[in-house]
């Protein structure tokens, strides 16, 4: 998560001396991309996905399982080649590279090198680079310590949850319940930890509603009454908890989660913009399709995932940037310098509200607030860690289906950014520089001291300080900068980055999700559906993501399917029933030559199947009006409520996103000898391998098997341990990690069929059958 520069860290109250400077400075950073690679084209489509882990030690002969904060030194030894040089070697030739992540029981992985995302095999390559991270991170453990990919560990935060037990006491984030043990070793993160305290001017409080049960004592009984080692200790009784929730104060709680992150190249700035754009909606959708965490700090919470925990975790808002009043005692600038007289002004008078919410000083509201250092004092509606504030607009790409009044959020912005993006006439348009210019209303969080003064045209340091802890569902990611001799064909370019899904317990899980998103933005970029809605609507959508079982029982706002832009009749046949005809000769004699290519279906079949679809007159349609009713005012937008099974799988009258994957699999990415069959059974085996991939994400979407959260939850309530009262003992707690293990290997010996309950019967038997868990 981010950058890691060696140095001195800043602390706070130093490093906000360096604001201004890390911000200009990162504009000009950006500029000299834009200047050296905005006109870079014919990229190749590379993709990479990052999976994080826990170490669990688990303890058998005491029925415990902890999170291990004392093997964090095999992160160093993997990537030591002098010291290590086998390990590191080990790693190197299973092509895979280890990361640090903010916890010190936490990994990441990634693919040493990006995977070609026109070659079909490197799809099916995923899957072995993921067995072989987790083989390797094993190799370097001892057998008690399991990584798992866990999206939260169930009971962290908890009396004693490490191993070794570590006590919270920690001055870096003050929290009641984490110790600051658990924080990454590097200096960058717990100085992280503090600042964003330091500059927020209090912990961060974040409140998950308790899973109400029969004899759930709606308040949290795990906050401490009387501790007396921090100021700090008093917030809970100052407003920061709140009753019928589980409290939680500390970055930990949220960037101690895991997930799963994909990333892709588009061929130039203006097709990533594209594929940015149309992403945007699936992010909440997606997120309830790989829900996994439905317990936090010990409690079953009323919710199925991690988003909004993280987002409070790393929320360095002050109150008045919140707009909230702050708690007694504290100050409402937080940890900004500001001007006494401004102080006072707003103290005695409360301030104006001018346009947006913002405090003013004066009442004709025109005169914002400032730091001493002359940035404005805004409200800012969303943390750090959030959903995207805008789109960046497809209006320099061939589809041009974007219109401004889709950007329909307050989103503030740093004007002065702003106007020094725009110094260079036709270098960043405006979307675009809008973008990043809200970006930057965020202060660095950690600075170097040795990092001060850079090179603006060889480093970019100062500009992805502030990108990288702008921690929003898609990333935008501009390629680095190179002297001015090196041929940037070879060097990464225009990424997007998605960032919403939640981990899953097996490699085959997170292969299958991590193709998905590759394989969709392929075919988006083949295909160019128009997804654009609101952005208040996807807003919306994140919110309902949180919701238990939103996969199956919430709807989404979404472009209402006969508006994608797409001809469902070229789309008919491409199901997930494509790969048993393809696969299995005979399956697919029609009679008819070119068949296989229109997936496989004759024109009287695709007349039977359509006959009942309507003209594209959808009458669920909407008229929008905007949440805060300023923008899209009248304008009928084609958007409607869909569930995430009509827009993964689509319906007998529309595509779904699957179609859209199948007919690119069947007429780009097979190889030319197998066009019409599929002639090699190692063929066969991929095909069947990827239409597993598919019908996971298919299945999670129509409810035929459960998400993670859902198996999760039903683990707990059932087992005789549970009192129904919404709390996760320590035994549960084992239980539940023991279950993660069996699955996370495959384990069909598991009692009680548990790799079919999991799995589904039909998944669960093709995983059996080819030599899974073996
Ligand atoms: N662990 C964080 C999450 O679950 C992401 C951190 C990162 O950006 O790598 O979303
Ligand atoms: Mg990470």
């Amino acid at each position: 998560m981010g950058l890691l520069s060696l140095g001195t860290p800043m602390d706070w109250h130093e490093s906000k001396k360096w604001n201004e400077h890390v911000r200009e400075n990162g504009i000009e950073q950006l500029l000299n991309i834009f200047r050296q690679h905005a006109k870079r084209d014919g990229d190749k489509f590379l993709w990479g996905d990052e999976v994080e882990y826990m170490l669990v030690d688990v303890n058998r002969k005491e029925a415990q399982a902890r999170l291990s904060i004392d093997h964090d030194h095999i992160l160093e030894d993997l990537n030591d080649e002098e010291g290590h040089p086998e390990q590191f070697a080990r790693a190197e030739a299973a092509n895979v590279s280890f990361h640090p992540e903010y916890g010190r029981f936490m990994l990441e992985a990634t693919p040493l090198r990006p995977y070609d995302g026109t070659n079909l095999c490197d799809y099916l390559y995923v899957e072995e680079n993921m067995v072989d991270r987790r083989v390797v991170a094993k190799e370097s453990l001892p057998a008690n310590i399991v990584p798992l990919t866990l999206t939260a560990f169930p009971r962290m935060g908890c009396a004693t949850f490490t191993s070794p037990p570590a006590k919270a006491i920690g001055p870096a984030s003050q929290s009641l319940f984490l110790p600051d043990e658990i924080i990454n070793r590097h200096v960058r993160f717990p100085t992280l930890t503090a600042n964003i305290r330091k500059r927020r001017g209090a912990k961060v409080s974040i409140n998950l509603p308790m899973f109400p049960d029969v004899n759930t004592k709606l308040i949290d009984d795990s906050i401490p009454l009387n501790r007396d080692l921090f100021s700090s200790d008093s917030e809970p009784w100052l407003g920061a908890s709140k009753p019928g929730h589980v409290y939680m104060d500390s970055m930990g709680f949220g960037m101690g989660s895991s997930c799963l992150q994909v990333t892709m190249q588009g061929s130039d700035i203006n097709e990533s913009r594209y594929l940015y754009d149309t992403l945007a909606p699936l992010t909440p959708v997606l997120l309830a399709a790989s829900a996994a965490s439905p317990i936090f700090k010990g409690y079953l919470v009323n919710q199925d995932v991690r988003w909004n925990v993280i987002s409070g975790a790393v929320d360095d808002r002050t109150f008045i940037e919140r707009n909230v009043e702050p708690y007694r005692g504290y100050d409402v600038f937080g940890g900004l310098d500001v001007s006494k007289s401004d102080k006072e002004h707003v103290e005695k008078l409360g301030g104006g509200v001018g346009v947006n919410g913002d405090r003013v000083v004066n009442s004709s509201g025109d005169t914002l607030l400032q730091t001493l250092d002359g940035k404005p004092i805004q409200k800012v509606p969303k943390s750090r860690y959030d959903s995207i504030d805008s789109y960046l607009g497809d209006l320099q790409h061939d589809t041009k289906y974007f219109d401004p009044q889709y950007n329909d959020i307050y989103s503030p912005i740093n004007s002065k950014v702003l106007s020094q993006l725009s110094q260079e006439k036709g270098l960043i348009d405006e979307q675009l520089s809008k973008h990043f210019a809200h970006l930057f209303i965020r202060d660095p969080l950690v600075l170097f001291s040795e990092r001060i003064d850079q090179d603006n045209k060889l480093e970019n340091d100062h500009f992805e300080n502030i990108q990288s802890t702008n921690w929003q569902t898609l990333r935008f990611k501009p390629p680095a900068l190179y002297p001015a001799t090196r041929d940037l064909s070879t060097t990464p370019g225009w990424r997007v980055e998605f960032r919403p899904l939640e981990i899953q317990l097996t490699d085959f899980e997170n292969a299958a999700y991590s193709v998905f998103i590759s394989l969709l933005s392929k075919a988006i970029i083949k295909f160019k559906p128009n997804l654009y809605v609101p952005i208040s609507k996807i807003d919306e959508n994140m919110k309902t993501a949180h919701n238990v079982d939103a996969v199956t029982k919430d709807k989404f706002w979404f472009r209402s399917q006969d508006s994608w832009g797409l001809n469902h009749d070229e789309f008919i046949g491409y199901d997930l029933s494509w790969f048993d005809r393809f696969i299995n000769r005979g399956n697919d004699e029609l009679g008819v030559d070119e068949v296989y290519l229109n997936g496989y279906k004759d024109k009287e079949t695709i007349e039977e199947e359509t006959a009942n679809c309507d003209d594209g007159d959808n009458d669920s349609d909407i008229t929008a009006t905007s949440s805060n009713g300023t923008s899209a005012n009248n304008a009928s937008l084609p958007f409607s409520k869909l569930s995430a099974n009509e827009i993964i799988n689509g319906s007998a009258c529309h595509p779904g996103l699957i179609r859209l994957i199948v007919k690119l699999i069947a007429t780009e990415l097979l190889p030319e000898t197998a066009q019409h069959h599929c002639d090699t059974s190692k063929l066969a085996q991929q095909m069947t391998k990827l239409q597993n991939y598919l019908k996971l994400v298919s299945y999670r979407a129509s409810g035929k098997i459960p998400t993670i959260a859902h198996w999760m939850r039903t683990v707990v309530t059932q087992s005789p341990e549970y009192a129904r009262d919404s709390k996760v003992t320590e035994r549960l707690n084992y239980d539940l990690i023991e279950k993660t293990i069996h699955v996370s290997d495959y384990d069909f010996t598991a009692a009680g069929g548990l790799l079919t309950e999991y799995f589904g019967a039909d998944i669960a038997s093709y995983l059996k059958e080819t030599g899974y868990g073996q």
